[in-house]
C-alpha cells in the first residue's frame, strides 16, 4: 500500500566560533527550542524540531534519524539530507569528514552512527540480512563514484527504472559485514570529495556528497518476507549566493548549476509536502533530485536538517536558509 509520509524538517544551529565570539558578533536568531519555533527578523519560523547550538550529536541522530533503523527493516527506503550555507555544520551533522577526530564516539555524525546501528541489530538478532554500501558526487551536472577503483573514472549515468526508481549502472557497491569495513569505505569516499577553494571556506564543498546504505534480505522458508531497502545521507552543497564567496569564472558556472540543484530540490520537496492527492512531482528538473528520487517523498521516510549560523553577520544566509526549509514543511 502506498501511503504518504510527511517530510520532517529540523533545524539545527551551530555554535557560535570562537572568532565570531572574539569579534563580539552577536546572535541573529531566537531559539523557542521546546515550542520548536524560531524567531528571526520578528518573523516566526514553526519546524518538526529545532536543534539549539549545544545539542550533542547523539541527541540529533535520535530524533531526527533513530526511527529510521527500523524503517529500513521494514522495507521502507529513508533519506537524510542537511542543507545550508558554507560552514553552517553540513558535514559535521551528517559524518560525512571522516577525519580521526570525527570519527570518536561522541563526535559522530549521522553516517557512522547509523551504520552502526543497523550492523549492531543484524548481528544481534542473527539476521539473513547483507549491507553493502556506494557513495558518489554531484559536481557541477556530473555524478562520479567516490569508491571507485578505477584511476580514471567516467561520469556516472543515471537510468530511471521502468519499475520506479533509479539505476546507476556503474556506480560501485560494496558489501560490508562490520563497522570498521564500513568506515573504511567513508572515509575513503570523503577523502574523494572533490574540494575547490573559495574565499568563504578553504574547505568549502562545492558538491553533493551521497553516501548510500543498502539493506537486502533473501527471503527464507522459516521466517520473513525478503526486501530491499536504500536510505540516502546527503551532504548538499553549500546554498550561500555566489557574491559573497567572489565566485568568478568556472567557479561562477559551478555555483549556478549547483544553486539549479537547489532549487530543484526546493520544488520536489515542496510539492511532495503541499496539498492534494495527485502530485507532479519534478523529479527529472536535476541531477541530485532524479538520484534521490526513490528515497524522497511517496512512500519513503526524509528527514531534512536545515543547518544555520546564529551569527548576526550571516543573517541574509540564515534566514533564506529558513525560508527553504519552511517552504520545504
Ligand atoms: P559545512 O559542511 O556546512 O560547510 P562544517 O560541518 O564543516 O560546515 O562545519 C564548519 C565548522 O564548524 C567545522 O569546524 C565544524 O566542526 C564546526 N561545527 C559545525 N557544527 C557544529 C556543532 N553543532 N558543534 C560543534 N562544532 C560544529
Ligand atoms: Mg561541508
Amino acid at each position: 500500500m502506498v501511503q504518504d509520509i510527511p517530510v520532517k524538517v529540523f533545524i539545527r544551529a551551530r555554535p557560535l566560533k570562537d572568532k565570531e565570539k572574539e569579534n563580539g558578533c552577536a546572535e541573529s536568531v531566537q531559539i523557542l527550542e521546546d515550542m520548536s519555533q524560531l524567531i528571526m527578523s520578528d518573523k516566526l519560523f514553526t519546524f518538526d524540531g529545532i536543534f539549539v547550538p549545544d545539542a550533542p550529536q547523539d541527541e540529533v541522530y535520535e530524533v531526527a534519524a533513530g526511527s529510521f533503523v527500523e524503517h529500513l527493516f521494514n522495507g521502507f527506503n529513508c533519506t537524510i539530507l542537511a542543507y545550508g550555507q558554507t560552514g553552517s555544520g553540513k558535514t559535521y551533522t551528517m559524518g560525512t569528514d571522516a577525519t580521526p577526530n570525527s570519527l570518536l564516539d561522541e563526535n559522530r555524525g549521522i553516517t557512522p552512527r547509523i551504520i552502526f546501528d543497523i550492523l549492531l541489530k543484524i548481528t544481534r538478532l542473527n539476521m539473513d540480512v547483507t549491507v553493502s554500501v556506494s557513495m558518489l558526487e554531484v559536481y557541477g551536472e556530473n555524478v562520479w563514484d567516490l569508491l571507485a577503483r578505477d584511476e580514471r573514472p567516467e561520469p556516472l549515468q543515471i537510468r530511471e527504472n521502468p519499475r520506479g526508481g533509479v539505476n546507476i549502472p556503474n556506480l560501485s557497491k560494496h558489501q560490508v559485514k562490520d563497522f570498521r569495513a564500513a568506515m573504511d569505505f567513508l572515509v575513503l569516499g570523503c577523502r574523494q570529495r572533490s574540494k575547490a577553494d573559495t574565499a568563504m571556506n578553504a574547505q568549502s564543498s562545492r558538491s553533493h556528497a551521497v553516501f548510500t546504505i543498502t539493506l537486502n534480505k533473501i527471503g527464507d522458508v522459516n521466517d520473513s518476507e525478503p526486501f530491499e531497502s536504500k536510505l540516502h545521507l546527503v551532504d548538499l552543497a553549500g546554498s550561500e549566493r555566489l557574491k559573497k564567496t567572489l565566485a568568478v569564472g568556472d567557479r561562477k558556472k559551478e555555483g549556478i548549476q549547483i544553486n539549479q540543484g537547489l532549487l530543484a530540490l526546493g520544488n520536489v520537496i515542496s510539492a511532495l509536502t503541499g496539498p492534494g492527492l495527485v502530485k507532479f512531482v519534478p523529479y527529472r528538473d536535476s541531477k541530485i533530485t532524479r538520484l534521490l528520487q526513490d528515497g524522497l517523498g511517496g512512500n519513503s521516510y526524509t528527514a531534512f536538517i536545515a543547518c544555520i549560523s546564529p551569527a548576526e553577520s550571516d543573517a541574509e544566509e540564515t534566514l533564506c536558509t529558513l525560508r527553504y526549509a519552511e517552504r520545504a514543511r
